[in-house]
C-alpha cells in the first residue's frame, strides 16, 4: 500500500473491515462501508472528469458524507481542499477561486453560501444530500454526487502518490488576517498521524473519540479523523458541539477520548454542574489555544482526567509539541516536541534567517521536520517569510526549558505594548481564570493616548452571577493585588458568548472591533 492519506482508511478496511469506523446518530458504519463509499465517491468523481492532482473542495459539515469524500477525493490522487463550513458565499469564493478548484462538493444545508461562491468563481457544483429533509432547502439542479456515488462501481485501488505529492490544502483559520492555503503533502500528513497515534494520542483499535471539532480544521481532521482511522478506532461524530449534548453523547457512547479546543472545556465543565454523569474519559486533549491552568485543574478534579495540553498549526500538519503520557505533566506548558521534529527558539527581531537562543530565552517559535508544510499556494514571499532554512517561523512567541519543556506564550501580534511594557494577554488570561466569576476571559489591547495600548479584559461570567460595572471593578480590584501594575487590566467588559472562529477559537480582532465601537469616544481608564 502506497504511503499516501487514503491509505490511511484503505488499511484499517482491510485489518478490521466489520468495526464501526463511524458512529453518526443511531447509525454505525464499519470500516469495510466506510472505505466502499469513498471508492465509490471516486468513481463518480472520475466519471465526472475529476483526476489526479486536481483541486476538490469540500463544503461539507462533519456527517459521514466528510470522510467518505474526503477519502474518495485522496484515492483518486486528488487534492482535498476542506472549506470552513461557516464562511459566508464571498469568503467560500475567494477559496475556490484562490485554489483553482476543479469542483465544490457541497452538502445540500449550505447550498444557499456555497451555490453563490461557486457562481462567482465559475465553479462546477456538486452536492451530497446530508438526510432526509434536506430536499427544503434544494435550490439547485446541480448532480447528486452521492446518488451517482451510490449507482458506481468503487474504483479497484487508490491511484499511487508519491510522499511529496500534495494531498491536502488547509486555509489557516483566519485569525489573524485573510486565510492562506497551506499545501500538505502526503508525507506531512502521514508522519505526523503516525507519529501522534503512538504517542501522545496512545491511539488503540478500541478507543472511541467524540468528534466534535470540526473535520475541515486541521484539529479535527488530521489529530481527529486521520489518526482515530489509523488506529482502527471509532469516531462519534457531533456536528455541532455544545457542552451539554457532548457531555450526553460521550456517556451513551462510551468514549474513551477527548479532543478540543479551550472554549469547550468551559463548556463541558458548565455542562457538568448540571449533569452528574461522567463518562469515562481515558485520554483528554486540548490544544488551538492555550488552555488556562484554572480550567486544567477544574477538569481534572470533575472528570477525573489530567488534560494534556499540546501546540500545532495548520501549516505544521498541525502537531509540533505535546504533553504525553510518558513524562510528568507540565501544566501550563505544551509539553515537548513530538517525535521527529525540531522546536527551537529564535530571536523574534531578526528577519530573513534564523538566529536561535539558548533555553529559558523568549522568542519565536520554529520548527522544523517532516511536518512543515510545502508552502503557502500562490504565496511564494509568504512561503519565504515563513520557511527559512527549512525552519517554519510560527509568528508565536514562546519559552523551552532546559528539560525541553515549551511554554507558548502568545501570538507576536496579540502581544499588548502597554507604556513601553510588553503585556502578554495569555498570561493576564491565565489569573483572570482563577477568579471566582469568570468562566473565561480574553485580554485584548486598545490603542491609548498616553500609554499606547491599554489591557482590556472581556469576560463571560459564570452562571449564578451579575455580570456588570460593579462585578467589572471587583475584577479590576482583584486583578491588581495580583498582576504589576502595567499588566492588570482596566477595563472589564462583560459577553454572554464570545465571537468564535469557525474551530471554536476566540477572535479577538472582533473584540477590539466591538470594544471600539461600544465605547468608541472613552479612552480605557489608566
Ligand atoms: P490564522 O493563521 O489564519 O491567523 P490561526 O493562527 O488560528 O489562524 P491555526 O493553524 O488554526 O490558525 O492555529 C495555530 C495557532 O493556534 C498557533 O499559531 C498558536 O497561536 C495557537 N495555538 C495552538 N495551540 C496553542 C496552545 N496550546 N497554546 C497557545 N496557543 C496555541
Amino acid at each position: 500500500m502506497s504511503l499516501s492519506v487514503a491509505s490511511i482508511l484503505a488499511e484499517s478496511a482491510l485489518r478490521r473491515p466489520e468495526h464501526p469506523a463511524l458512529v453518526s446518530g443511531s447509525r454505525k458504519i464499519t470500516y469495510r462501508e466506510l472505505w466502499d463509499g469513498a471508492r465509490r465517491y471516486a468513481a463518480a468523481l472520475r466519471a465526472r472528469g475529476i483526476g489526479p492532482d486536481d483541486k476538490v473542495a469540500l463544503l461539507l459539515p462533519s456527517t459521514p458524507h466528510f470522510p467518505a469524500v474526503y477519502f474518495g477525493v485522496l484515492a483518486l490522487g486528488a487534492i482535498a481542499v476542506p472549506v470552513h463550513a461557516l464562511l459566508r458565499a464571498d469568503e467560500i469564493a475567494y477559496v475556490l477561486e484562490d485554489s483553482g478548484a476543479a469542483a465544490l462538493i457541497c452538502a445540500a444545508p449550505l447550498l444557499t453560501e456555497g451555490g453563490r461562491a461557486a457562481e462567482t468563481a465559475g465553479t462546477p457544483v456538486l452536492t451530497v444530500m446530508e438526510e432526509e429533509g434536506d430536499e427544503e432547502e434544494w435550490r439547485t439542479h446541480a448532480p447528486r454526487l452521492d446518488v451517482l456515488a451510490e449507482r458506481s462501481t468503487p474504483i479497484d485501488r487508490q491511484v499511487p502518490r508519491a510522499p511529496e505529492d500534495i494531498a491536502v490544502i488547509l486555509y489557516t483559520s483566519g485569525t489573524t488576517g485573510r486565510p492562506k492555503g497551506a499545501l500538505l503533502t502526503h508525507l506531512n500528513v502521514v508522519m505526523n498521524v503516525d507519529t501522534t497515534m503512538l504517542s501522545p494520542f496512545d491511539f488503540t483499535e478500541d478507543d472511541v473519540l467524540l468528534g466534535c471539532l470540526p473535520l475541515f480544521h486541521t484539529f479535527g481532521q488530521i489529530c481527529g479523523m486521520n489518526t482515530c482511522f489509523r488506529a482502527g478506532a471509532t469516531l462519534v461524530l457531533m456536528p455541532r458541539f455544545d457542552g451539554p449534548g457532548a457531555l450526553d453523547l460521550m456517556v451513551r457512547e462510551g468514549c474513551t477520548v477527548f479532543m478540543g479546543v479551550p472554549t469547550m472545556y468551559t463548556a463541558l465543565l458548565d455542562a457538568a454542574r448540571a449533569d452528574p454523569r461522567r463518562p469515562a474519559l481515558d485520554r483528554v486533549f486540548s490544544g488551538g489555544s492555550a488552555l488556562p491552568v484554572a480550567v486544567l485543574d477544574a477538569f481534572r478534579e470533575t472528570f477525573g482526567c489530567p488534560v494534556l495540553e499540546g501546540y500545532g498549526l495548520t501549516e505544521t500538519s498541525p502537531v509540533v509539541a505535546y504533553n504525553q503520557k510518558a513524562w510528568p505533566l507540565r501544566p501550563g506548558t505544551v509539553g515537548r516536541p513530538i517525535w521527529g521534529v525540531e522546536v527551537e527558539i529564535a530571536r523574534a527581531d531578526v528577519e530573513g534567517r534564523i538566529e536561535l537562543v539558548p533555553a529559558g530565552e523568549l522568542g519565536e517559535i520554529v520548527i522544523r521536520g517532516h511536518n512543515v508544510m510545502a508552502g503557502y499556494l500562490n504565496r511564494p514571499e509568504a512561503t519565504a517569510e515563513a520557511v527559512v532554512d527549512g525552519w517554519f517561523r510560527s509568528g508565536d512567541l514562546g519559552v523551552k526549558d532546559d528539560e525541553g519543556y515549551l511554554s507558548v506564550v502568545d501570538r507576536k501580534k496579540d502581544v499588548v505594548l502597554r507604556g513601553g511594557y510588553n503585556v502578554y494577554p495569555r498570561e493576564v488570561e491565565d489569573v483572570l481564570a482563577r477568579h471566582p466569576a469568570v468562566a473565561q476571559a480574553a485580554v485584548v489591547g486598545l490603542p491609548h493616548p498616553v500609554h499606547g495600548e491599554e489591557v482590556c479584559a472581556v469576560v463571560r461570567a459564570r452562571p449564578g452571577t451579575a455580570p456588570g460595572p460593579a462585578l467589572g471593578a471587583g475584577i479590576i480590584a482583584w486583578s491588581r493585588e495580583r498582576m504589576a501594575p502595567y499588566k492588570y487590566p482596566r477595563r472589564v467588559e462583560f459577553v454572554e458568548a464570545f465571537p468564535l472562529g469557525p474551530s471554536g477559537k476566540v477572535l479577538k480582532r472582533e473584540l477590539v472591533a466591538w470594544l471600539s465601537a461600544a465605547d468608541p469616544d472613552k479612552p480605557p481608564d489608566g
